[in-house]
């Protein structure tokens, strides 16, 4: 059997998830193409962005193992094989990188440090209150695999945190509400909402003109999960309006963000290019390669994506 890598990624990044790959399972064949007499051969896929149609006619597929922990591409991907398992990358490095980049965000909102880079190029000499990191609450939506260790890193470091998911939870030292008829009351008392939602039907476009309403004056929002979460739009009249404090957006609902986007030049966003937690190859390699070896001894398989709740 052998395992075919289906990738969108240019050459030499395919090469070195390939190389990487390939020393995690000495004993595989790993292709990065098939042709349709040999598409028996191959049990496994290992997936990022595949290109349209890389995973049709194969009849022995028995896992997707995605390299990327968002797989709202690929469930909607009408080429996905249906009753294969599908396996999403859930990788420590990247947790804890993601909890650096919610503290950096966190850290620069409650202390103004980004209200400071614009005074210094300003050639403006300003100083304002310094806030104490316990009266700078914060709300994080999501309470996965990124959630957790960003409540956790959060708290921590002083932060009153509250969290949010779609079923109960319990987190030490995080205040944890769950289900939608609770998201009113977790929005309104926080000055930083940070969304690690997956992208689902019940999340795609949650941060709306009435959502933004729900929050208090000043808030700031921080988006690291998916551009889609976000009505564009309705952001950009929040932030206008005065209504929301700063946005720190990672993901956009076009990626990389068309030049001449608004969000580029507005004084009350900071942009990042989609780099908040990014699949670290050298940890996560091997953590695919787990998977295909679980699957080879017949043991249960991680991290499965349930296809009907979307995550
Ligand atoms: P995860 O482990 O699947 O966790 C998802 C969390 O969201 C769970 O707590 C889940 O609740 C909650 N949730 C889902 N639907 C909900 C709903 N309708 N209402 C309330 N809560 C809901 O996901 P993860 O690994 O933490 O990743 C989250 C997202 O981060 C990914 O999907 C991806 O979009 C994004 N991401 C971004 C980057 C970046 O660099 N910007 C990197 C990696 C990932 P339950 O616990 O009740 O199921």
């Amino acid at each position: 059997m052998s395992v075919l890598l289906a990738t969108s990624l240019d050459a030499d990044e395919e090469a070195r998830w390939l190389a990487l790959l390939q020393t995690a399972l000495p004993g595989e064949t790993l292709v990065t193409q098939h042709r349709p007499d040999d598409a028996e051969e191959i049990d496994v896929a290992i997936v990022a962005n595949p290109r349209p149609g890389a995973l049709r006619g194969l009849p022995r597929l028995a896992l997707i193992q995605s390299l990327w922990a968002g797989v709202e591409r690929l469930l909607a991907d009408p080429d996905l094989p249906p009753g294969v398992p599908l396996a999403r990358m859930v990788d420590p490095a990247m947790n804890a990188a993601m909890a650096q980049t919610a503290l950096w965000a966190v850290l620069a909102l409650q202390r103004d440090f980004f209200a400071y880079a614009a005074q210094q190029r300003e050639q403006r000499w300003q100083q304002w209150p310094q806030r104490r990191a316990d009266e700078w609450p914060v709300a994080i939506l999501g309470l996965g695999q990124m959630g957790r260790t960003v409540a956790t890193r959060l708290a921590a470091n002083g932060y009153p945190v509250q969290g949010w998911s779609r079923t109960p939870a319990e987190l030490p030292g995080i205040a944890v509400r769950h289900g939608d008829a609770a998201l009113a009351s977790v929005l309104i008392s926080a000055r930083v909402v940070i969304n690690l939602l997956p992208l689902t039907a019940a999340t795609r476009s949650l941060f709306d003109a009435a959502r933004f309403a729900q929050m208090a004056p000043g808030t700031s929002l921080v988006n690291f999960a998916r551009g889609a979460h976000v009505v564009e739009a309705d952001l950009l009249a929040a932030l206008d309006t005065g209504h929301l404090q700063h946005a720190v957006l990672d993901v956009f609902a076009a990626e990389p963000l068309p030049a001449g986007h608004p969000f580029w030049t507005h004084p009350r966003i900071t942009v990042l290019p989609h780099t908040a937690a990014q699949t670290d190859p050298r940890s996560a390699a091997s953590i695919a390669a787990a998977n295909v070896q679980a699957l080879r001894a017949g043991r249960p398989l991680a991290q499965l994506v349930d296809r009907a709740r979307g995550y």
